[in-house]
């Protein structure tokens, strides 16, 4: 299949121009799920094609065209698209001639970008000073909240556990 779909602006799936207002016109994203789908071009013919769908709200699913498959398959070292569930990846723009149009199209970065989320905010442990980690099912920040509203402080796990104990043989 041609990259048309990735550089015309389809309005059902990802196109350059929504990475427009992306840092450095990149955005990292989770793959939901990777489908095989009858898609129109807008130009009355369908063709079936490889549709990704994200784990992230707001980003429409994205087309893959030959190119960001195969990148796909290098970057995951797998062909099995339902290995590729739930891994993160990169997607920018790449400015060239497809077709005789000039354009921008959606690229896979040939990166992987760092599996983990790490834009949670780094909240300090004021029992020992350290980062709170996620523990217990709660995000680092639900941990905070909840141990400043039972103990006054916001604490990571362990301090939590040791405040916990200590307010038992208070009562006791
Ligand atoms: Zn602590």
């Amino acid at each position: 299949m041609p990259d048309i779909m990735s550089f015309g602006k389809h309005p059902d799936y990802l196109g350059a121009i929504d990475l427009a207002d992306c840092p450095n016109h990149e955005v990292t994203l989770t793959i939901a799920s990777i489908t095989e789908k009858s898609v129109n071009n807008g130009r009355g013919e369908s063709s079936k094609e490889s549709v990704c769908a994200w784990q992230e709200k707001g980003w429409l699913p994205m087309i893959l065209n030959v190119t960001n498959k195969k990148t796909l398959v290098k970057l995951l070292k797998t062909k099995d698209t339902a290995k590729m569930i739930g891994k993160r990846v990169t997607i920018t723009t790449e400015h060239g001639k497809w077709f005789g149009k000039e354009g921008d199209a959606l690229r896979i970065k040939p990166i992987l970008p760092p599996q983990t989320v790490q834009n949670a905010p780094e909240i300090k442990c004021e029992g020992c000073g350290k980062p709170i980690q996620a523990a217990s099912g709660m995000t680092v920040e639900q941990l905070a909240a909840y141990t400043k509203k039972k103990y006054g402080k916001a604490l990571c796990a362990d301090c939590a556990t040791k405040a916990a104990s200590a307010a038992k043989d208070g009562a006791e």
